[in-house]
């Protein structure tokens, strides 16, 4: 269009002009041509464009200026990126990749990332182009789970190093937790059909079939269980809840009060010391403390023997700033390897020796959770065979 419009221009000027002015008017015409032509040229070394498809327009531009570009533009990002030519030999590498790797310019990438798996799979890459994804473990002391990407880009390889180990291990966790809870659902489940199919009034007399629903009750009730500390944990984890002040000596009074007819029936002493909390006021989600105090009072039951003590103390801390609620027991005991595990879900110590208690392991989990929400944290100390002591701790401000 433009062309065109300059040639009539230019006809209409010969038409109008003599020979000497239409020489002057085209050298002029000729001259910013070529000023232009220079100025969009100069321009055009330091501008890259990308295309949708992310491809670089440098056409007319000579490699080294390319390096710096590439060099300039792969410094902006914070994790390692390599330009590898197509021997796998590297050419350009980011900051980030210069300081988790060191610089390593013209070295085959698999010697500068050495591990067994990434060099295996970087070998698979250059055997299928396809295989340009996928994920490498750094074993002891590091822990970390790497993704590569490789794209083809002009004349290079480019490899993006990501650390996916959060992902991976929130991935890991998420289908552990399901494997737990399909297992723990489906333990009682399997009684509750074995024992359905077992009833028989002609062939079992009546109170053995009624043996066999008490235990299909006593499975539901468990399976119910399970299902509400569930549900628990996943509003503690998810809702934000809007705390209120809380009377400390009242709230510890009524769970020690919904216990001391279990405690007394399976002969285990309930000694409580919580005058120091008379008065005291705390900031908390409704009911969230008695679930933390239900939660400690019922294990101390569970994991006691007849003829042992508990006690409940609750503690002003004036040097520490803080308030101590103490739930002591001389039950079983923790051994020191498993104190640290006890807090996460579906850890239960030793099954076996659990096998006659109720539990899904579930119990701690949604107790620390809800301390963490609400800005308070437990200390948990054991003797193996001789107690364990549960302190929850809320620092005042
Ligand atoms: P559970 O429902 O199994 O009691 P918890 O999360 O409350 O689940 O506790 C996890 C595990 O920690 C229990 O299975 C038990 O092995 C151990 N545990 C908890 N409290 C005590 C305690 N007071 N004494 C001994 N072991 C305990």
């Amino acid at each position: 269009m433009i062309i065109i419009a300059l040639i009539l221009i230019n006809l209409i000027l010969i038409s109008f002009f003599n020979f000497k002015t239409i020489l002057i008017i085209l050298f002029f015409e000729c001259l910013s041509g070529l000023i232009s032509f220079a100025f969009l040229k100069r321009k055009s070394l330091g501008l890259y464009k990308f295309s949708s498809s992310q491809r670089i327009d440098n056409s007319n531009i000579n490699d080294i200026q390319s390096d710096k570009y590439y060099q300039k533009l792969i410094d902006h990002f914070d994790f390692p990126i390599f330009f590898l030519d197509k021997n796998l030999e590297i050419k350009i590498q980011n900051n980030q990749s210069i300081l988790s790797y060191g610089k390593n310019t013209s070295l085959p990438v698999s010697s500068v990332i050495r591990d067994y798996e990434f060099i295996e799979n970087i070998g698979k890459f250059k055997k299928n182009p396809k295989f340009n994804n996928f994920i490498w473990k750094k074993e002891l002391p590091e822990r970390k789970t790497y993704k590569a990407q490789l794209k083809y880009f002009n004349n290079f390889i480019v490899l993006q190093v990501l650390d996916f180990t959060q992902e991976n291990n929130s991935k890991k966790n998420q289908e552990l937790y399901l494997t737990n809870l399909t297992h723990e659902l489906k333990t009682p489940l399997s009684v509750i059909i074995g024992y359905l199919e077992t009833i028989n009034f002609h062939e079992f007399s009546l109170e053995e079939n009624k043996s066999f629903i008490q235990i299909i009750n006593s499975k539901s009730f468990e399976m119910k269980n399970l299902i509400d500390q569930m549900l628990k944990l996943s509003e503690v984890e998810n809702l934000v809840k809007t705390k209120i002040k809380i009377n400390v000596f009242e709230t510890i009074n009524r769970s020690i009060n919904n216990y001391r007819e279990l405690f007394k029936k399976n002969s285990v002493t309930l000694i409580t010391d919580l005058d120091s909390s008379k008065n005291l006021f705390i900031d908390f989600a409704p009911n969230d403390l008695d679930i933390v105090l239900n939660n400690l009072l019922s294990n101390a039951l569970n994991y006691s023997e007849s003829n042992t003590t508990v006690t409940v103390l609750a503690n002003l801390n004036i040097k520490k700033n803080q308030i101590e609620i103490i739930v002591k027991d001389q039950g079983i005991g923790i051994s020191s390897d498993n104190l640290t595990k006890i807090t996460e879900k579906f850890y239960r110590v030793d099954k076996s020796r659990n096998n006659l208690i109720q539990g899904h392991g579930l119990g701690l989990a949604i107790t620390t959770e809800i301390l963490a929400k609400n800005g308070c944290r437990i200390d948990i100390s054991s003797d193996l065979g001789k107690g364990s002591a549960f302190k929850i701790i809320f620092p005042l401000s």
